[in-house]
């Protein structure tokens, strides 16, 4: 099958089964688990941040972050589209009595600094104390450069916010802007970056930040369950994703343009808008009835009745159906999945 659905679902090729096989291991409760121990500070140096913390997924490097910087009565800022804030369960609210305060999402993925300015509470009884802004690159396959950053970056600092990046995709940034993964989040107290998306790895995400930040954020991570043992078998694909898997990104971003230049010349198909490893797009008379017949010509994809606007816009996108490319996707499954959408449509004519 030709998975479209999303960059999470490749699974480990030889070589990395391979490094998962010959890890060495040991209890990472007791800071044993050597290969863990080195993931941990290959990613701190590849940051330049002191330390990090390796965590089961995004969901829960974000939420230590969460915990880590803010207390109960404590508020963050996010995007109004933001992964923390939408797509992540209300995880902090629940479980550390942080209240997020959304702001309108500018039209590549950034909280529009005015609105964070202005949401920013005075020191008065009535308020939740404004803590930390969380910002997200890439935000929808959106690239935002270290400069456009900077501009939200100011606005928390001039009110003493902490600010963490949600960097799931942050190796499509980097990969995109040609800037390393230090320069890019060079601005920013915290960073969480997923393993298990464009970079191949089965599972796992780091958390990282300064020692004293990490530190709190692991005895975080015993409370929500997610202290692992000879967590190294994890580990050694994702230091073997890093090692491999992130320079290739480039390739996922040229064939999702590929595909997407393939998809804009098919009748009844509207292309939104192509960032780095996805795009969206409206398809005319959408239906599970169409995703069945995609999927009898070998194409998986989440088809979306309601159609998304033209132009990069977080909000536009949302609506569409989204494809994605990634390393199981090479030149000819994105030549047959193009075929697939003109059969696949013109069936339905
Ligand atoms: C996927 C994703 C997450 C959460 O990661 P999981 O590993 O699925 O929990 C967080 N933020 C962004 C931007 C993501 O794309």
């Amino acid at each position: 099958m030709i998975d479209l659905r999303s960059d999470t679902v490749t699974r480990p090729t030889e070589a990395m089964r391979r490094a998962i096989a010959s890890a060495e291991v040991g209890d990472d409760v007791f800071g044993d688990d050597p290969t863990v121990n080195r993931l941990e500070a290959m990613v701190a140096e590849r940051l330049g941040t002191e330390a990090s913390l390796f965590v089961t997924s995004g969901t829960q490097s974000n939420l230590c972050a969460l915990l880590a910087h803010c207390g109960r009565g404590d508020e963050y800022i996010a995007g109004d589209t933001a992964h923390t804030f939408r797509l992540e369960a209300g995880g902090g609210a629940v479980l550390g009595g942080i209240a997020p305060q959304p702001v309108a999402t500018e039209t590549d993925g950034l909280p529009n600094p005015d609105a964070v300015a202005a949401a920013v509470k005075p020191d008065d009884t009535h308020f939740a104390r404004t803590r930390l802004l969380c910002l997200e690159n890439t935000k929808n396959g959106m690239v935002q450069s270290p400069e456009r950053m900077d501009e939200a970056i100011k606005v928390a600092r001039d009110a003493d916010l902490s600010v963490h990046l949600d960097g799931a995709r942050m190796w499509n940034a980097c990969v995109e802007l040609g800037v390393s993964g230090a320069e890019l989040v060079a601005g920013c107290d915290s960073v969480s970056m997923c393993l298990s998306k464009g970079l191949g790895a089965p599972a796992g995400s780091l958390l990282s930040g300064p020692r004293a930040l990490i530190d709190e954020a692991r005895k975080w991570r015993k409370m929500l369950g997610g202290g692992l043992r000879q967590a190294g078998v994890l580990a050694a694909a994702g230091i073997y994703a890093l090692e491999n898997n992130v320079d290739r990104l480039a390739d996922d971003h040229a064939r999702a343009a590929l595909l997407a230049a393939g998809l804009a010349d098919i009748d009844g198909i509207e292309v939104n808008a192509v960032n780095t490893n996805m795009m969206f797009i409206s398809i005319d008379g959408a239906s599970s009835d169409l995703q069945q017949r995609l999927a009898d010509r070998g194409v998986l994809c989440d088809v979306r009745r309601t159609r998304g606007h033209k132009g990069p816009s977080p909000y536009a996108q949302l609506a569409g159906t989204r494809l994605v490319t990634h390393l199981g996707i090479n030149d000819d499954d994105v030549r047959a999945a193009t075929a697939a959408f003109a059969a696949a449509l013109s069936d339905s004519a």
